[in-house]
């Protein structure tokens, strides 16, 4: 397979250059030049394969070209080593729960895909391999979890401070070792336009093997189209496919969740889940408007004004706005209406949402066609943000085994001025 730049002036590359570039050298978003279709037998009769085999047979047109197939089989292996269960929770609506994972929360699948391979492909280089990466919140916990340890890489994650959560925190900072967390006085959009600036230094990419675990990284958002797959082995009802609701941030979950409908996933419709954040709202309304900086939500890695991976559902559609709106239904809900969402399905159906999974709960009210069903992606374990939660539910929230030890880990944290001069010093430490 090979992958293009979005910006259309970098060359074509293979999987292990697009994964250790992260970004191509143009500043474009790298996009696979063809999506591999699986036939109707596949999707047919999927509840016939195991869960690995299903990866595999979605990952391998992606990646099999840049590592051998045994040893993707063993990267699937280790990614997927948590269940990914479809739970009823209504009569209309299933909640697929993809917060099982070692750091509870969706992006655990992708960063240790990620992980995996750049660790792979990093055994050839003469230097070491920094990932860069900033967060609004889970991002960085995932990365640091899914690197912590692997050799021939440092993770450098840069999270705003004072707007992650306690939780968030430690699991960004509490890693040690490879993994440097560094607090920004700055928001999440200060984050990303340091990381931005550093991916444009071309001096400091000589120095060092920059790249990125954001959701631009193509080993971070392909097998985000695992889940997908998994939802639809345990849908019940094969004769009709569900509207899919995803609360989206930079809109890498419900990009793979389209990417993988173009290789057959039978979804009905699909919701992107925003909360006051509306910036592709409002583009797709056709009233983009000005450029707003980002809102702090309850919700906060959905926090983001400017989301990267739009181009690559835009490019997906070829461009053209009015079959994506077909398809895609953008919702955005307030904090009053996410935290009624959390009461109001704790007392009807005794299931505790968190901020992000109770936004895909609004929004798939407002996408849901009367009769239809649906599946809500939960994308972190309400007990990430246990003040909210417990304020609307009245209980408080368990904390489950994975994390037990977590807050108990001092933090190792370094402050960082919003000054790219700064980082680009911290980062040349490394070498
Ligand atoms: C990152 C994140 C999202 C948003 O996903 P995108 O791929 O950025 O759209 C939603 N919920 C949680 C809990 C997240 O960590």
């Amino acid at each position: 397979m090979k992958y293009y730049s979005l910006n259309g002036t970098a060359p074509a590359v293979d999987f292990r250059t697009a994964v250790i570039n992260g970004q191509a050298p143009d500043k474009g978003l790298y996009f696979p030049g063809t999506v591999p279709v699986l036939d109707a037998d596949f999707w047919e009769g999927i509840g016939r394969y195991d869960d690995h085999a299903i990866a595999r047979r979605i990952i391998l047109p992606y990646a099999g070209d840049s590592i051998p197939e045994a040893e993707l089989a063993r990267i699937v292996e280790e990614t997927l080593s948590f269940p990914v269960p479809l739970r009823p929770v209504s009569e209309s609506m299933h909640v697929l729960e993809l917060f099982h994972g070692p750091t509870l929360a969706f992006k655990d699948v992708g960063a240790r895909f990620m992980s995996r391979c750049l660790s792979w492909f990093a055994r050839g280089l003469d230097g070491r391999v920094v990932v860069l990466v900033a967060t609004s919140g889970d991002t960085g916990g995932a990365v640091a979890a899914a690197f912590h340890g692997v050799p021939y890489v440092d993770v450098v994650v840069l999270y705003p401070k004072g707007r992650v959560s306690p939780v968030q925190e430690a699991q960004i900072a509490g890693a040690g070792d490879n993994v440097h967390a560094l607090e920004v006085a700055g928001t999440f959009d200060d984050c990303q336009a340091l990381v931005k600036q550093a991916f444009a230094d071309t001096n400091l990419r000589e120095a060092l093997y920059l790249t990125s675990a954001n959701s631009i990284n193509v080993a971070r958002w392909l097998p985000q189209q695992f889940y997908y797959a998994l939802a639809w082995k345990q849908w019940p009802r094969k004769d009709r496919p569900p509207v899919l609701s995803v609360p989206s941030g930079n809109f890498g979950n419900i990009g793979a969740a389209l990417l993988l409908h173009r290789s057959g996933l039978p979804v009905q419709q699909f919701v992107a889940a925003c909360n006051a954040n509306d910036g592709v709202a409002r583009l797709l309304a056709g009233t983009p408007g000005e450029r707003r900086a980002a809102i702090a939500t309850l919700s906060n890695a959905m926090d983001v004004a400017d989301p990267s991976n739009f181009v690559r559902i835009l490019e997906l559609f070829g461009g053209d706005t009015a079959a994506l709106r077909q398809m895609l239904r953008v919702t955005t809900t307030t904090d009053d209406q996410t935290r009624e969402a959390i009461r109001a399905v704790y007392e009807r159906f005794g299931y505790v949402l968190d901020p992000h999974s109770a936004v895909a709960w609004h929004g798939l009210q407002q996408g849901l066609p009367p009769g239809e069903h649906g599946i809500l992606v939960g994308t972190a374990h309400p007990v990430k943000f246990p003040g909210v939660v417990a304020e609307e539910t009245g209980a408080p929230v368990p904390y489950p085994p994975a994390i037990a030890g977590l807050m108990e880990r001092p933090l190792q944290k370094e402050p960082l001025a919003v000054s790219y001069d700064a980082l680009r010093t911290r980062l040349l430490a490394l070498r």
